[in-house]
C-alpha cells in the first residue's frame, strides 16, 4: 500500500510484526487515509521500529510513552488521523499508567499493541503479558506471577472499544483494526504477534490451535456483561471486537470542552514561546 516505506525491516523473519503491520497498513487505506494525514507514534522494542518501516507522519519515541504524545497530537490536531503502536513490554509495563489514563480519555485514535508475551528487542526477558511459569533467561522458574490481562485493564478503565487479533490471520486483523479505526474513541486492538526468536510457547501454532473467532459466534459487543464474562475468561484465546460501547463521545467532541479549547486567546502559543525564550 502506500503506507510502505522503501525501508526493510529488521525484524526476525517470521516474526507477526510483519502481519500485524500490513494489517495496520491495509485498515489505515481502507478507511480513506493517505500518508499526508496519518501519524504514527511508537515507543521501544521491536514494535518501535513500526514508523520507519510505514510511510506517514511517524514518531518513535521513549519507552512506554507513545500515548501521550499520540493524544497531544490529536487534540492540537484533530485533522490527523492518529494510531499508536506499541509491544507488551512497552506499553503494559513502563507505560500501563498511560495505558488507563489514554483508555479512560477516550480520545478518539487507535492503538495497536503488538503483544507477542516476551520482551524480543532485549533478548528473551519476560514481559508483563508472560505466563506465570514461562522460563526465561530472567525468570528460570518462570515469572511466578500471574500475566496482565490487558482487555479487563481497558474494560476496568472504562474502554470503550477493546478487541484482539492475530497477526497472521491478515483478514480478521485487518477489519479488526479498521473497526477500531471508524470507532468514535479510543479503539483498542490488542495483537497475538507471535515472537518467533524467544518465544517457543505462545507460537502461531498454539494460537491458530486454541483463537476462538468472535465473528463466527453470535457475539454481540455491546453486550457489556457478556464481553465482560469473555475478557475475565482466563482459558480462552478471543480474536474478534470483545466489547464496544455504542454511544462513545469522543473526549475532543466532549460538551464545553471544545468550547474551551477553542477559546485559546489569538497569539496565546507567540506568548508562550516568548516566556520560553525569556526564560533561557
Ligand atoms: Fe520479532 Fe521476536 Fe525477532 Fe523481535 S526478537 S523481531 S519480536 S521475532
Amino acid at each position: 500500500t502506500d503506507f510502505k516505506s522503501d525501508k526493510q525491516p529488521t525484524w526476525c523473519p517470521g516474526c507477526g510484526d510483519f502481519g500485524t503491520m500490513n494489517g495496520m497498513m491495509k485498515a489505515l487505506a481502507n478507511t480513506g487515509n493517505d500518508p499526508d494525514n496519518t501519524f504514527v507514534v511508537a515507543g521501544i522494542g521491536c514494535s518501535g521500529k513500526i514508523g520507519t518501516y510505514m510511510h506517514s507522519y511517524a514518531l518513535h519515541g521513549v519507552h512506554g510513552r507513545a500515548l501521550p504524545v499520540g493524544i497531544g497530537t490529536k487534540l492540537a490536531n484533530p485533522e490527523l488521523e492518529v494510531m499508536v503502536a506499541g509491544g507488551d513490554g512497552d506499553g503494559y509495563s513502563i507505560g500501563a499508567g498511560h495505558f488507563i489514563h489514554a483508555v479512560r480519555r477516550n480520545v478518539d485514535m487507535t492503538y495497536v499493541v503488538m503483544d507477542n508475551r516476551i520482551y524480543g528487542l532485549t533478548k528473551g526477558q519476560a514481559s508483563p503479558t508472560s505466563r506465570e511459569d514461562f522460563e526465561t533467561s530472567t525468570s528460570p522458574d518462570g515469572p511466578k506471577q500471574p500475566p496482565v490481562n490487558p482487555l479487563a485493564l481497558a474494560l476496568a478503565a472504562g474502554g470503550t472499544f477493546i478487541a484482539q487479533s492475530f497477526s497472521s490471520d491478515s483478514q480478521r486483523h485487518t477489519e479488526i483494526v479498521k473497526k477500531a479505526i471508524e470507532h468514535d474513541g479510543f479503539g483498542f486492538v490488542n495483537v497475538y504477534s507471535p515472537c518467533v526468536t524467544f518465544n517457543d510457547v505462545d507460537t502461531y501454532d498454539y494460537f491458530r490451535d486454541t483463537i476462538v473467532d468472535l465473528g463466527e459466534t453470535d457475539h454481540d459487543p455491546t453486550d457489556y456483561d457478556d464481553a465482560k464474562g469473555k475478557i475475565l475468561d482466563a482459558d480462552k484465546e478471543y480474536q474478534g471486537v470483545i466489547y464496544q460501547n455504542d454511544q462513545s463521545v469522543p473526549f475532543e467532541e466532549r460538551e464545553g470542552l471544545t468550547g474551551s479549547m477553542a477559546d485559546i486567546p489569538d497569539g496565546a502559543p507567540d506568548e508562550a514561546m516568548d516566556l520560553v525564550r525569556e526564560f533561557y
